[in-house]
């Protein structure tokens, strides 16, 4: 069975009313027919019911077929209607389809031996003919309706819309915000170049801009700014071009947005960073930004100390500033467990040093560092490098002279006692022998009486000199006071240093003095044994130089511990 195709017939006269159903049912095909006798019944009938053609007569007793045709375009549009004429109607006909009727028949059609024919055939042409109108006519309605809505869109968007022609790059269109922006009215815009919007006064670099543009690329984003009465606008504009099917440009399009505010806010960042690194750069001492990672700013003591034109270069070599440091005990260095930042920040107190080498020089200079944390939640520091070198070697000159003996140049007695103490722990550790020697010139007071103060002094100095000239590098000598001096010998025990302080004795004995000629010294021994301590040790080797003293002098004399 064939698709249903409801029809409702409109005549006043029931004869045609009949004939038409009857023809309708014999046609064979699925036609299912009510009929309505006047207008109210019509408006009704579509109420309560769905058909897909109307079969109209021209006219009713209350009204004629065009009024109603009238009505019923205004009321229901999609459904087709065929106005029913009398015989030689046409002009019905005509004005029939002036007003939306999709067909015309003839009464008389009714009694033809074709009728069943015709009448099947116009019916469904009409509806046939009917769809495709209607279709086309929803297309173009939702395309209308799109187009309207793009255009509000586009014309009362805050962005900056235009579009211009290819061939002479007019303007076609500009949209309110565009107007708005520069002050201008859409009128003034269209027709006039693009160009200048493009870029300002650089219509060459404007074409090349645009020309640019392809099938493959064709989107383009570019910066451009605009002097204006209130300073310099920044644009940030997308370029667009649309092409037809054979690839040739239609219409470009360009949409622009102001970036002022972010230019701005870029500048003010720029200057703040010139602001800062100028401060950095006038300072003498070394200062780094570092987050750990890399050193992130370097001012120009930085870089004239290692010797880099630029920071870049400095990285290219070297991953952190620590890699170049001296390895001092005591000192921060690239030996330090953990990150040299975290051992800065963790021992606040103490004062912390480092050593460089400034470029092309091989002394190296001493820093104290500081650190000051520039983000907590970055993890940035400003690391400062202040050069105490001449500070440092002044305290390590105090140092010096704290433990040397100023006539002599040997160790004086408070630095022999504590190198003494030093020598007593690893002797017992190591289980290596200890000894030691006290010597004291013979008659010395006579000799200061008989030459002068002047010429004792010079003999203090040239005995130093030759005890130190056959002692050990491994003896520690030192001047005990006085006439008196003192001789530590590591790994030798009792009889070997009796040995040496004969080869002292008669070393001394041998020499001749300047002036004096000749003089002679006194030596104890003492040997280092397991319950001794500094006192214990020091009094034997005293006690022998008093024995040797008391014996007669220029001799050497031993004292064993009992155990
Ligand atoms: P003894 O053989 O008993 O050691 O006799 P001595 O004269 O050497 O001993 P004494 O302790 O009586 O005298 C030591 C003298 O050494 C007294 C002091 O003026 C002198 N003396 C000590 N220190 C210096 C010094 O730095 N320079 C000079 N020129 N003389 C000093
Ligand atoms: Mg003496
Ligand atoms: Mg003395």
């Amino acid at each position: 069975m064939s698709k249903e195709i409801r029809i409702l017939i409109v005549d006043d006269d029931r004869l045609i009313r009949v004939a038409v159903k009857r023809i309708l049912s014999r046609s064979g095909q699925n036609f299912i027919v009510d009929d309505v006798s006047n207008t109210s019944l019509l408006l009704e009938a579509l109420k309560t019911k769905k058909y897909d053609c109307i079969i109209l007569d021209y006219v009713l007793a209350d009204a004629t077929g065009i009024d109603i045709l009238k009505d019923l375009n205004n009321f229901v549009i999609n459904i087709p209607v065929i106005m029913m004429t009398g015989q030689g109607d046409e002009l019905i006909a005509v004005k029939a389809l002036k007003a939306g009727a999709s067909d015309y028949l003839p009464k008389s059609i009714l009694s033809h031996s074709d009728a069943q024919e015709i009448l099947s055939y116009t019916i469904q042409n009409a509806i046939d003919v009917f769809k495709i109108k209607y279709e086309r006519e929803r297309t173009a309605n939702a395309l209308r309706k799109s187009e309207e809505r793009y255009r509000s869109l586009v014309e009362h968007s805050p962005m900056l819309i235009m579009r211009f022609f290819p061939d002479d790059k007019t303007l076609s269109f500009v949209n309110d915000g565009f107007c708005e922006y520069f002050n201008t009215s859409r009128e003034a815009m269209i027709g006039e170049s693009v160009l200048p919007y493009i870029l300002k006064e650089n219509d060459d670099k404007s074409l090349s801009i645009i020309n640019s543009l392809t099938r493959g690329n064709p989107v383009l984003s570019f910066d451009h700014y605009i002097e204006t009465g209130n300073g310099t606008k920044w644009q940030l504009w997308t370029l667009q071009a649309f092409f037809d099917t054979q690839g040739n440009i239609l219409e470009y399009q360009c949409i622009g947005e102001d970036i002022t505010p972010l230019k701005e806010a870029e500048k003010e960042l720029y200057n703040q960073k010139v602001y800062f690194q100028s401060i950095l750069d006038s300072q003498e001492n070394i200062i780094i930004v570092t987050d750990k990672k890399e050193i992130i700013e370097a001012n120009h003591s930085f870089l004239i100390f290692f010797g880099y034109r630029n920071l870049d270069e400095f990285k290219k070599e070297h991953s952190d500033v620590i890699d170049l440091s001296i390895d001092i005990p005591g000192y921060i260095s690239k030996k330090n467990n953990g990150h040299w930042i975290d051992a800065l920040l963790n021992e606040s107190d103490t004062e912390r040093l480092i050593s460089f080498k400034p470029y092309g020089s091989h002394n190296a200079k001493i820093f104290s560092v500081n650190i000051n944390i520039l983000s907590l939640e970055r993890e940035v520091y400003v690391v400062t490098f202040s050069d105490v070198t001449a500070l440092e070697q002044k305290s390590k000159s105090f140092e010096e002279k704290a433990s040397i003996d100023a006539l002599t140049g040997i160790f004086n007695k408070d630095k022999f006692y504590e190198m003494l103490a030093n020598s007593i722990d690893a002797s017992k550790r190591y289980k290596t022998s200890l000894s030691l020697i006290f010597f004291d010139i013979d008659h010395f007071k006579d000799i200061n009486d008989t030459y002068g103060h002047q010429t004792g002094d010079e003999v203090l100095q040239t005995l130093v000199k030759i005890i130190k000239g056959c002692g050990r590098e491994l003896d520690i000598f030192a001047r005990w006071g006085g006439e008196e001096f003192v001789v530590l010998l590591p790994r030798t025990d009792l009889n070997n240093a009796l040995k040496a302080a004969e080869k002292f004795r008669k070393r001394v004995m041998n020499t001749e003095f300047m002036n004096v000629k000749h003089l002679t010294c006194s030596f104890g021994v003492a040997a280092l044994v397991k319950n001794d301590d500094v006192d214990k040790f020091v009094s034997r080797a005293d006690k022998a130089l008093y024995k040797a003293k008391e014996s007669g002098r220029n001799r050497v004399v031993g004292i064993k511990a009992k155990l």
